[in-house]
């Protein structure tokens, strides 16, 4: 009853185009949103492996000019996002497309704040004190080659303020890609370990916003699809990158759990291991990846019905199982997938022990903690 007393809100201002060989369609799409020079903002490593060249290709032949920034690093700083900033203003570009995961759309996202605004990104960063958002960014296409942040279709950017060592979001409708192209080809090159890793951070959005108690309807129906997905899936596309079905199934589900977060926000994973990311220059979807089992372990006795049908969208049979026993298969399940796709460990990933406490203390204060299914504080359980 106290959920259903809150105002509630569902706005997705992206427009979905899928399917294999969608990246074709780019140009006469982008064209559509009547746009004439696009800043293509995409990272090198995205470059190195020919991603961008289809995208490219389809904006020439639709007489679209095309200034390629491949800047962009993981973790995006606000060095980035200005020197993006700077190349679109200067060589006079009237829109932007985002080709990589979610660093190179956050990153295209906070170029588009900074050119309608006329502002630093950082001064719009979604924290008290701060301003909201007030203009609608430079029409955004995002064409995702992770299957995983789902920043395709949210509403939010993730940058690092490296003075603060701290990655802020900035966010709201204004900000969400006016268009977006999925097309699981561009998928195909992901490495295993990039796989299992933004493969887990689907998982993670999904299965957060699922237990959070920012959930309503609309979000628990993508997030359980989005669960079931990459139960299929993930195991399949990190054994044979080339599975194209796969891949399809994984793109599909990052998009449902990106849609998942609505207008809100995750929980504990999220909270510590977006903090830990401006901490330490760590991958954020292996990082969210191990911290999710234990969050779960945690977290399930706050909402042991939802852990519940979680095991279900696992695939695992929960007949004749008490409430308990059930809840808690969820948290097994992940555990098996995120051993099954070899997510590294934390220490593996080069974290020291020793950073442990300042990392409790910042995420503490992260506002995704506020949705997280159990009171949390510093110490843990
Ligand atoms: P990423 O964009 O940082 O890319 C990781 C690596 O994968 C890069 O080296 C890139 O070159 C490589 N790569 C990407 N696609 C490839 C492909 N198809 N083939 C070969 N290599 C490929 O990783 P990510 O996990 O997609 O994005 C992480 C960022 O997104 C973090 O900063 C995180 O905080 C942010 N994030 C944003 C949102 C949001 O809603 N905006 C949500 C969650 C996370």
């Amino acid at each position: 009853f106290e959920r259903m007393g809150r105002l509630k809100s569902f706005e997705v201002p992206t427009v979905l185009k899928h399917g294999i060989g969608a990246a074709k369609h780019t140009g006469e799409e982008v064209k559509n949103l009547g746009v004439s020079k696009v800043l293509l903002v995409t990272d090198p490593g995205v470059k190195k492996v020919g991603l961008i060249d289809p995208v490219v290709k389809s904006l020439k032949e639709a007489q679209i000019e095309v200034v390629i920034f491949d800047q962009v690093e993981p973790n995006p700083s606000v060095h980035v996002v200005e020197k993006g900033t700077s190349i679109y203003k200067s060589l006079s570009c009237d829109g932007l497309v985002a080709v990589g995961g979610g660093s190179s759309m956050d990153t295209a996202k906070a170029i588009g704040v900074e050119v309608v605004h006329g502002e630093p990104v950082l001064n719009y960063e979604a924290a008290e004190g701060k301003k909201p958002l007030e203009k609608r960014i430079p029409p955004l296409t995002t064409i995702p080659t992770t299957a995983g942040t789902g920043s395709e279709v949210t509403q939010w950017a993730v940058i690092t303020d490296p003075v603060r060592e701290f990655k802020f979001n900035t966010g709201g409708p204004l900000i969400a890609a006016h268009l977006t192209i999925i097309d699981p080809e561009l998928h195909v090159s992901m490495p295993a370990h990039i796989t299992a890793g933004t493969g887990v951070d689907a998982l993670s959005h999904a299965i957060e916003c699922y237990t959070c108690h920012y959930s309503q309807p609309i979000t628990d129906a993508v997030a359980l699809l989005a669960i079931e997905y990459v139960a299929k899936y993930l195991r399949r596309a990190v054994s044979n990158g080339k599975d194209i079905e796969a891949r399809y199934g994984m793109a599909q589900a990052a998009m449902l759990a990106g849609l998942s977060y609505g207008s809100e926000s995750a929980g504990a994973a999220h909270a510590m291991a977006q903090t830990l990311g401006g901490i330490h220059p760590v991958a954020h979807g292996p990082c969210v990846a191990a911290m999710l089992g234990p969050v779960m372990e945690y977290n399930w006795m706050g909402e042991p019905e939802k852990f519940a049908r979680i095991a279900q969208a696992m695939g695992v049979n929960i007949h004749g199982m008490s409430l308990e026993e059930a809840a808690k298969a969820a948290v097994t399940a992940v555990y098996q997938l995120v051993e099954d796709v070899e997510i590294p460990t934390l220490a593996e990933q080069g974290v020291p022990v020793e950073e442990i406490e300042r990392l409790a203390k910042e995420a503490f204060n992260d506002p995704q903690t506020v949705g997280n299914p159990r009171d949390i504080n510093v110490k843990g359980y």
